[in-house]
Protein backbone atom coordinates (compact mmCIF):
# COMPACT_ATOMS: atom_id res chain seq x y z
CA UNK A 1 0.00 0.00 0.00
CA UNK A 2 1.51 3.54 -0.92
CA UNK A 3 0.78 5.49 1.72
CA UNK A 4 1.54 8.71 0.42
CA UNK A 5 -0.01 8.22 -3.00
CA UNK A 6 -2.91 8.01 -1.00
CA UNK A 7 -2.18 11.32 0.44
CA UNK A 8 -1.62 12.90 -2.44
CA UNK A 9 -4.44 11.14 -4.50
CA UNK A 10 -6.75 12.83 -1.70
CA UNK A 11 -4.92 16.52 -1.84
CA UNK A 12 -3.85 15.79 1.98
CA UNK A 13 -0.44 16.08 0.85
CA UNK A 14 -0.03 20.33 0.73
CA UNK A 15 3.21 22.72 -0.02
CA UNK A 16 3.02 25.96 1.24
CA UNK A 17 4.07 27.54 4.57
CA UNK A 18 2.59 26.22 7.29
CA UNK A 19 2.25 26.09 11.31
CA UNK A 20 1.91 22.65 12.45
CA UNK A 21 0.37 21.93 15.90
CA UNK A 22 3.55 21.69 17.54
CA UNK A 23 4.26 25.35 17.04
CA UNK A 24 7.33 24.48 14.05
CA UNK A 25 6.49 26.11 10.64
CA UNK A 26 7.37 23.61 7.66
CA UNK A 27 6.58 23.91 3.93
CA UNK A 28 4.68 20.81 3.50
CA UNK A 29 1.19 19.71 5.30
CA UNK A 30 -0.23 16.50 5.58
CA UNK A 31 -3.88 17.24 6.19
CA UNK A 32 -5.25 13.93 6.82
CA UNK A 33 -8.99 14.90 7.45
CA UNK A 34 -9.12 15.05 3.86
CA UNK A 35 -7.91 11.58 3.86
CA UNK A 36 -10.59 10.30 6.17
CA UNK A 37 -13.17 12.26 4.27
CA UNK A 38 -13.71 8.90 2.41
CA UNK A 39 -15.32 6.64 4.89
CA UNK A 40 -13.41 3.26 2.28
CA UNK A 41 -10.35 4.93 2.59
CA UNK A 42 -10.43 5.01 5.94
CA UNK A 43 -11.32 1.74 6.77
CA UNK A 44 -8.22 0.28 4.37
CA UNK A 45 -5.85 2.61 6.21
CA UNK A 46 -7.34 1.61 9.62
CA UNK A 47 -7.52 -1.95 8.89
CA UNK A 48 -3.74 -1.96 7.78
CA UNK A 49 -2.64 -0.24 10.94
CA UNK A 50 -5.22 -2.83 13.02
CA UNK A 51 -3.24 -5.75 11.28
CA UNK A 52 0.26 -4.53 12.59
CA UNK A 53 -1.26 -4.37 16.00
CA UNK A 54 -2.61 -7.75 16.25
CA UNK A 55 0.57 -9.26 14.73
CA UNK A 56 2.59 -7.65 17.23
CA UNK A 57 0.65 -9.33 19.69
CA UNK A 58 -0.42 -6.19 21.83
CA UNK A 59 -3.61 -6.26 23.44
CA UNK A 60 -5.77 -3.44 23.78
CA UNK A 61 -9.47 -2.95 25.73
CA UNK A 62 -9.31 0.88 24.23
CA UNK A 63 -8.41 3.43 21.93
CA UNK A 64 -8.25 7.08 23.08
CA UNK A 65 -7.66 9.91 20.58
CA UNK A 66 -6.63 13.29 21.80
CA UNK A 67 -9.55 15.83 19.97
CA UNK A 68 -9.83 16.50 16.97
CA UNK A 69 -7.23 15.29 14.52
CA UNK A 70 -7.24 11.86 16.31
CA UNK A 71 -10.59 11.02 16.59
CA UNK A 72 -11.47 10.01 13.26
CA UNK A 73 -8.48 7.11 12.40
CA UNK A 74 -9.00 6.26 16.58
CA UNK A 75 -13.02 5.96 16.29
CA UNK A 76 -11.86 3.61 12.68
CA UNK A 77 -8.96 1.68 14.32
CA UNK A 78 -11.38 0.75 17.26
CA UNK A 79 -14.21 -0.57 14.68
CA UNK A 80 -11.33 -2.62 12.90
CA UNK A 81 -9.66 -3.94 16.52
CA UNK A 82 -13.15 -4.45 18.24
CA UNK A 83 -12.60 -2.11 21.17
CA UNK A 84 -14.33 0.68 22.42
CA UNK A 85 -13.39 4.09 21.88
CA UNK A 86 -13.32 7.12 23.39
CA UNK A 87 -11.40 10.87 23.16
CA UNK A 88 -9.62 13.59 25.64
CA UNK A 89 -10.29 17.08 24.71
CA UNK A 90 -8.73 20.41 25.50
CA UNK A 91 -10.35 22.33 28.24
CA UNK A 92 -8.58 25.95 28.19
CA UNK A 93 -5.38 24.36 26.74
CA UNK A 94 -5.61 21.25 29.43
CA UNK A 95 -6.22 17.96 27.82
CA UNK A 96 -9.05 16.28 29.54
CA UNK A 97 -11.32 13.62 29.41
CA UNK A 98 -15.36 14.57 29.89
CA UNK A 99 -18.52 13.78 28.51
CA UNK A 100 -19.41 10.92 30.85
CA UNK A 101 -16.14 8.99 29.46
CA UNK A 102 -14.80 6.24 31.81
CA UNK A 103 -11.23 4.13 32.21
CA UNK A 104 -11.36 1.03 34.10
CA UNK A 105 -8.97 0.49 36.77
CA UNK A 106 -5.92 -1.25 34.77
CA UNK A 107 -7.71 -1.00 31.37
CA UNK A 108 -5.06 -1.26 28.64
CA UNK A 109 -5.40 1.90 26.60
CA UNK A 110 -4.11 2.64 23.06
CA UNK A 111 -3.19 6.32 21.80
CA UNK A 112 -4.03 6.99 18.72
CA UNK A 113 -3.60 9.90 16.29
CA UNK A 114 -3.93 11.10 12.71
CA UNK A 115 -0.41 11.86 12.55
CA UNK A 116 2.66 11.99 15.31
CA UNK A 117 4.62 14.78 15.19
CA UNK A 118 6.50 15.07 18.09
CA UNK A 119 3.47 13.04 19.94
CA UNK A 120 2.75 15.69 22.19
CA UNK A 121 -0.98 15.76 22.13
CA UNK A 122 -0.64 12.05 22.75
CA UNK A 123 1.16 12.06 25.47
CA UNK A 124 -0.77 14.28 27.47
CA UNK A 125 -3.93 11.55 26.65
CA UNK A 126 -1.43 9.06 27.87
CA UNK A 127 -1.06 11.32 30.93
CA UNK A 128 -5.20 11.89 31.21
CA UNK A 129 -5.76 7.65 30.91
CA UNK A 130 -3.36 7.07 33.57
CA UNK A 131 -4.34 9.86 35.70
CA UNK A 132 -7.69 7.55 35.91
CA UNK A 133 -6.45 4.23 36.76
CA UNK A 134 -5.58 3.25 33.16
CA UNK A 135 -2.84 1.59 31.36
CA UNK A 136 -1.45 3.52 28.29
CA UNK A 137 0.29 0.03 26.24
CA UNK A 138 1.02 1.58 22.73
CA UNK A 139 0.21 4.33 20.59
CA UNK A 140 -0.24 4.40 16.97
CA UNK A 141 -1.24 6.96 13.90
CA UNK A 142 -1.91 7.16 10.02
CA UNK A 143 1.63 8.63 9.27
CA UNK A 144 4.98 9.34 11.39
CA UNK A 145 6.91 12.46 10.69
CA UNK A 146 9.83 11.58 11.47
CA UNK A 147 10.76 12.56 15.06
CA UNK A 148 9.56 9.37 16.66
CA UNK A 149 10.51 5.97 15.87
CA UNK A 150 7.71 3.46 14.74
CA UNK A 151 7.39 0.08 14.95
CA UNK A 152 9.40 -1.46 11.24
CA UNK A 153 11.38 1.54 10.47
CA UNK A 154 14.87 2.10 11.03
CA UNK A 155 14.54 5.90 11.44
CA UNK A 156 16.21 7.40 14.34
CA UNK A 157 14.37 9.11 17.06
CA UNK A 158 15.07 12.96 18.15
CA UNK A 159 15.14 14.65 20.74
CA UNK A 160 12.12 16.17 20.23
CA UNK A 161 10.11 13.13 20.53
CA UNK A 162 7.89 12.79 23.59
CA UNK A 163 6.47 9.54 23.73
CA UNK A 164 8.22 7.14 26.25
CA UNK A 165 10.78 4.57 24.75
CA UNK A 166 9.06 1.79 26.26
CA UNK A 167 5.89 2.27 24.06
CA UNK A 168 5.73 0.58 20.85
CA UNK A 169 4.37 3.66 18.16
CA UNK A 170 2.62 1.63 15.21
CA UNK A 171 2.24 3.87 12.04
CA UNK A 172 1.18 3.23 8.18
CA UNK A 173 3.96 5.52 7.06
CA UNK A 174 6.97 8.29 7.71
CA UNK A 175 6.66 11.27 6.32
CA UNK A 176 9.89 12.86 6.89
CA UNK A 177 10.03 16.76 6.11
CA UNK A 178 11.63 19.87 7.65
CA UNK A 179 10.26 21.66 10.06
CA UNK A 180 11.47 24.74 11.49
CA UNK A 181 10.90 26.98 14.87
CA UNK A 182 9.55 29.83 13.62
CA UNK A 183 12.19 32.20 14.48
CA UNK A 184 14.31 30.27 11.95
CA UNK A 185 12.15 29.42 9.44
CA UNK A 186 13.77 29.90 6.32
CA UNK A 187 9.87 31.11 4.33
CA UNK A 188 9.43 33.30 7.28
CA UNK A 189 12.44 34.97 6.25
CA UNK A 190 11.41 35.01 2.62
CA UNK A 191 8.61 37.34 3.89
CA UNK A 192 6.31 36.67 1.08
CA UNK A 193 3.93 34.93 3.08
CA UNK A 194 2.74 34.13 6.60
CA UNK A 195 2.42 30.63 8.40
CA UNK A 196 -0.99 29.64 8.60
CA UNK A 197 -2.66 26.30 9.86
CA UNK A 198 -4.44 24.15 7.31
CA UNK A 199 -8.32 23.43 8.95
CA UNK A 200 -8.32 26.71 11.31
CA UNK A 201 -10.64 30.12 10.42
CA UNK A 202 -11.41 29.83 6.85
CA UNK A 203 -8.58 27.60 5.95
ZN1 LIG B 1 7.58 30.30 8.73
Amino acid sequence: MNIEQIYKDSNAYLEGHFKLSSGYHSKYYLQSAKVLEDPKTAKILASALAKQITDAGIHIDAICSPALGGIISGYALAEQLGVRFIFAERVNTKMTIRRGFEVKQNEKFLICEDIITTGGSALEAANEIEKNGGQVVAYAALANRGFCTRRNSKLQRQKNCKLPLDKPLFALEDFVFDIYEPSNCPLCKEGKSQAYKPGSKNN
